[in-house]
């Protein structure tokens, strides 16, 4: 029978491993249902005065797991992980050359919630949902409303394929992919069994802020794909993934590839230092640098900016202190071309 959720005392039980107790709480769906959504919460969890919070901005307001948040370190405003999350009141400066649509995304949508920009990809946008609100997050303005692709438009996506031969991956996107329900994973591979494609990627921060999601019914949705699947996770500091994240990480990596990509963000792993260690500690669980990518100019982010020249001598501290595996490609997208654009340095 299923136990009744507990979110008051969720942090206390993460926070002493506790066995028996936590078992109420592990299925993701009710972990979901404990995120923390109130500044003051948080703040009064990591014993910081509650006035370091803005006060919530409507469209994007806060939103972390439990799990996430008791990776901070308590007592520390300026906690690398806490910085990902917690509104603050630089964002609301209106800085130039920022805006609500920076990659061109609303040109780009191909049908309802399709993006077809690279020639032998397509990502479709699943959900507007995610378990935790990145402060930096380019979608963060996205009509998701308006477009999202859901089931009802399944046909269209097949007649797209059909049209579009070149495509052999579709990336499952969002929002975060994996807020969707595991049987709505396996009718998506179902469908995609009858067109040319050859690789599923799924883009996703689940499996680091939410280590539950990696559970039997995903690992058996992605077996059930023919094809490859990728998954691409999204970690920016090595603090983010502990013990149990990466057991999740490890499980992954027996149905799929699994890649990292990280945003440079300022004052959070703009040291050479951090994102090697981040480096070293994903290949630890056998994941592996995809991206590194340039803030995307979205309005509210101006703040978590880090120039290209600083950028540029960080990666060239990286390749002296990793193997070459180890190193991610630094890039940016740039609305209009026809891959992710590599800054070279
Ligand atoms: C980033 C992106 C991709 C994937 O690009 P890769 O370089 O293959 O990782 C595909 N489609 C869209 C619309 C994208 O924004
Ligand atoms: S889409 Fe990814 S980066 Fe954006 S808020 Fe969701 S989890 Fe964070």
């Amino acid at each position: 029978m299923p136990l009744e959720v507990d979110c008051k005392n969720a942090h206390i039980i993460i926070d002493s491993q506790a066995g028996f107790e936590a078992q109420a709480l592990t299925r993701w769906q009710d972990r979901l249902k404990c995120l923390i959504r109130e500044p003051r919460e948080l703040l009064q969890y990591l014993q910081l005065p509650e006035s370091m919070a803005d006060p919530l901005p409507a469209d994007f307001p806060l939103r972390v797991t439990r799990e996430f948040a008791s990776r901070m370190r308590k007592g520390d405003h300026r906690d690398p992980l806490l910085r990902q999350v917690l509104p603050i009141a630089d964002e609301r400066l209106e800085v130039s050359g920022y805006g609500i649509d920076p990659l061109g995304e609303r040109q780009a949508l191909a049908g309802q919630g399709l993006l077809h920009k690279y020639r032998s990809r397509i990502l479709l946008v699943m959900t507007g949902a995610c378990a935790i609100h990145c402060r930096y997050c380019f979608r963060r303005h996205f009509p998701y409303a308006e477009q999202k692709h859901l089931p009802q438009h399944w046909d269209s996506l097949l007649a797209h394929l059909a049209s579009s031969p070149a495509v052999n991956e579709v990336i499952l996107s969002g929002g975060d992919p994996l807020m969707l329900s595991n049987e709505s994973i396996r009718q998506i591979i179902r469908d995609l069994r009858q067109t040319q494609v050859k690789t599923l990627r799924i883009h996703t921060r689940l499996p680091v802020v939410l280590p539950q999601r990696v559970d039997q019914g995903l690992l058996d949705a992605l077996h059930s794909f023919d094809g490859r699947c990728v998954v691409v996770v999204h970690a920016n500091h090595p603090r983010e993934i502990d013990a149990e994240t990466g057991n999740a990480l490890r499980h992954l990596g027996t149905r799929a590839t699994v890649l990292n990509q990280s945003v440079l963000l300022r004052e959070i792993n703009d040291s050479a230092e951090v994102l090697s260690g981040l480096s070293e500690t994903l290949f630890g669980y056998g994941v592996l640098p995809y991206y590194l990518f340039q803030l995307d100019a979205v309005a509210g982010a101006a703040h978590f900016q880090v120039t290209d020249e600083v950028a540029r001598s960080l990666m060239q501290q990286l390749s002296t202190l990793l193997p070459g595996y180890l190193v991610p490609r630094l890039a940016r997208e740039i609305a209009g071309e026809p891959s992710k654009t590599l800054i070279s340095f």
